[in-house]
């Protein structure tokens, strides 16, 4: 008798140590599935051509940003998906104009002409320009310490740069961001009638960068041009203003904040063959700014996303869940379509148990961020031998991405595709985020590492995490 329960237990042992190692051995291969047909025969890249060489730039509010969502709603329902639809949403409008114009002009001697770019929601300066005085500052910090008496009336500088040491550039754009979206608001308080912000990039050169800025709650009147100057431009600027104090700076702008528009996040998705209600959600933004087409910011993040749904429809593995890709209108100066679909998804009462966005470039994929708590960290670092083949190896807790972060709360798990970034900011923003800096096999790397990810999620799904509420009853 012992002997046959000792046998029956080895057996139940080989089998399902059997069934476990045919589990992994099945997501191995459907993986590497992923990865050959990105790699193989993947879209991503076309769709990029056309994003950024057919239509370009894709400004909130623009007739670009319009002709984005027709077109990648009309490659949606190429794709054979069971719902693609439009979602309503009202953008800021705001229009750059004719091409800004600056100089410095020193106490003696010629004026040099310097580049700069209207920050976005800048108002203009008058229509003559802005001439003045300028202080250098290396922070907003810096505007208490030099107080009204030395910055009233005056263009106010500020120069931080990016921190070259961290490896992690987000943190050292992180580290300056502020000086570009509430430098004018503060310097304001101080009476300044202009302010210029060095761009935010590691790399020394002639293009300016732009980027979104706040007035906040400071009235019409009191609203001062924002601009930002190239990085080269900064240091020549600083190095002059060493040696000449009283140098003059003049710029023009005639950019217009008009009022909201009509827009769309174009959304398209894969009902769940079994837990339908549950979603999951991959994403980008279809909006960019204006000066380059917005290759990596965030066309990557888009056609990847599309991507995605494609390799499951293509690749014949039907999931369990609801997958849905979200291409997010004007995230770059308001967010307002990552902010209309999680009010939407809660007035609907809708179960999201995962969102994944693409945000921070189409280089080459390294790994992911998450939001998540720690017993579904531990579960999703449990996946992470999978991705070894593909050199992923970036597993770690932290932010995920601004579109999908109105969707926080409950039991979701939030998480970023992690891309190289260590020359994501010489393109961030500026005219040289273009198509030819996107690389073809790292953009399709990082379309086939989302899609394993999204495969993994929907297969073994993340368990609820109780409520205390409901613990207690
Ligand atoms: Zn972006």
């Amino acid at each position: 008798m012992k002997k046959i329960i000792s046998l029956i237990f080895t057996m139940t042992l080989a089998f399902t140590g059997q069934a476990q190692m045919s589990m992994q051995e099945q997501d191995s291969l459907n993986l590497r599935k992923l990865f050959d047909m990105s790699l193989l025969n993947g879209q991503s890249y076309e769709w990029l051509d056309h994003l950024s060489n057919q239509i370009g730039g894709r400004l909130s509010g623009s007739v670009n940003a319009q002709r984005a969502v027709e077109y990648t709603k009309a490659e949606l329902e190429t794709l054979g998906l069971d719902k693609v639809w439009l979602q309503p949403v009202m953008v800021p409008k705001w229009t750059r104009g004719v091409q800004e114009y600056a100089y410095v002009q020193p106490s003696q001697g010629p004026t040099t002409t310097v580049n700069i770019t209207a920050l976005g929601g800048s108002v203009a300066t008058p229509e003559t320009g802005l001439r003045g005085k300028v202080i250098e500052v290396q922070g907003i910090e810096d505007l208490a310490r030099y107080g009204k008496e030395q910055i009233e009336g005056k263009i106010v500088f500020y120069n931080r740069p990016m921190r070259p040491d961290l490896i992690h550039t987000f943190e050292a754009y992180g580290g300056c961001v502020d000086q570009r979206y509430a430098g004018a608001k503060e310097a304001a308080k101080y009476g300044a009638k202009g302010v210029i912000v060095r761009s935010l990039s590691h790399k020394i050169d002639d293009n300016p960068h732009t980027g979104s800025m706040s007035y906040g709650e400071l009235p019409n009147e009191k609203r001062i041009p924002a601009a930002a100057i190239s990085t080269k431009d900064a240091e020549y600027l600083s190095s002059l203003l060493k040696l000449d104090p009283e140098m003059d700076f003049y710029y023009k702008m005639n950019c217009r904040n008009y009022d909201d528009v009509q827009s769309y996040n174009v959304i398209g998705e894969i009902t769940g063959s079994e837990f339908p209600e549950e979603i999951i959600v991959v994403g980008g933004h279809l909006d960019s700014w204006d000066l380059g087409d917005g290759s990596h910011d965030d066309g990557a993040g888009v056609v990847q996303s599309m991507e995605v749904l494609r390799l499951f429809k293509e690749s014949g593995l039907r999931p369990k869940r609801t997958i849905r890709v979200v291409l997010f209108m004007n995230e770059e100066n308001g967010l307002r379509g990552g902010n209309k679909y999680a009010e939407v998804a809660r007035e609907k009462n809708e179960n999201h148990i995962f969102a994944l966005e693409s945000d921070a470039g189409g280089f080459t994929p390294r790994g992911f961020s998450f939001d998540a708590s720690d017993a579904q960290f531990k579960k999703i670092q449990s996946w992470e031998p999978l991705f070894k083949p593909y050199l992923i190896h970036y597993f770690e807790q932290g932010g995920s991405g601004a579109d999908i972060g109105p969707l926080k709360g409950g039991n979701i798990v939030l998480a970023g595709l992690r891309p190289d970034s260590q020359r994501y900011f010489d393109h961030h923003h500026a005219a040289t985020d273009t198509f030819d800096a996107v690389n073809k096999r790292e953009l399709e790397l990082g379309a086939a590492t989302m899609a394993s990810l999204v495969y993994l999620v929907d297969k073994y799904g993340f368990e609820k995490i109780q409520q205390k509420d409901e613990i207690l009853k």
